[in-house]
């Protein structure tokens, strides 16, 4: 008896150490950057399965590009030129695109990222066009699966609009002016991370704050 209790514990013990060990392979397949960035990772991500390679690829370019000179560089020309006129200028008071991506920077490590939907989500994406959350700050981004799919850099552009607002960013005319929100600074670095996540085909749509539409059919790519 001793002896059967023995191999029991043994087989508990081999029990626990598998799933432990399922446990990190999962953790180990958290969405990191790329290169200098690899080991820099987001929290889990529970998505559904067929979500699941978009979002990681997501998750990889908003690190990507919150980590790139390039977007301190266009954030910052943003701020230098835009911030000051304008409805949306409120907004930029006080912002310093420096300090602004420290914050960005410092918000991605271990955020988790959920879905949600039903008839909530198509509520809110119906009549308000509401895409995600940001959720609390200490829970999870939420994206609407009924406004889903979309593809990775737009994904990418709507995580770092949710972390901005976890950096205490805000766009407070989005309720009666949406046009003037898309130039608040949410909008807008969630913008330029989906230019970056997108490459050389990006360009501005109706999505985006005016002030960046035509920039890029010249090729000219510092906004
Ligand atoms: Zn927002």
């Amino acid at each position: 008896m001793a002896t059967c209790n023995h191999w029991r514990w043994r087989w508990a013990a081999v029990l626990t150490v598998t799933v432990f060990a399922a446990s990190m392979t999962q953790a180990q397949e958290q969405p990191c950057g790329s290169g200098a960035q690899s080991a820099i990772c987001f929290g889990a991500i529970d998505v559904p399965d067929d979500q699941r390679a978009t979002f990681t690829l997501a998750a990889r370019q908003a690190i990507d590009a919150i980590h790139s000179r390039e977007f301190a560089e266009d954030l910052r020309n943003f701020a230098t030129r835009h911030a000051a006129h304008g409805d949306h200028a409120a907004a930029w008071a006080g912002v310093d695109p420096v300090a602004t991506i420290a914050a960005l920077k410092a918000g991605v490590p271990g955020q988790r990222v959920a879905t949600y939907g039903g008839l909530r989500g198509w509520f809110l994406r119906t009549f308000f066009g509401n895409m995600a959350y940001d959720g609390s700050a200490e829970g999870p981004i939420l994206l609407n699966r009924a406004a889903l799919p979309r593809s990775a850099p737009s994904i990418a552009n709507t995580f770092a609009h949710e972390i901005a607002h976890r950096a205490g960013l805000r766009h407070p005319h989005s309720s009666r002016d949406l046009a003037t929100a898309r130039c608040e600074p949410p909008y807008v670095i969630g913008t330029l991370v989906e230019k970056h996540a997108a490459g050389q085909e990006w360009r501005a749509d109706s999505d985006d704050c005016h002030l960046f539409r035509g920039l890029t059919d010249s090729g000219h790519q510092g906004t």
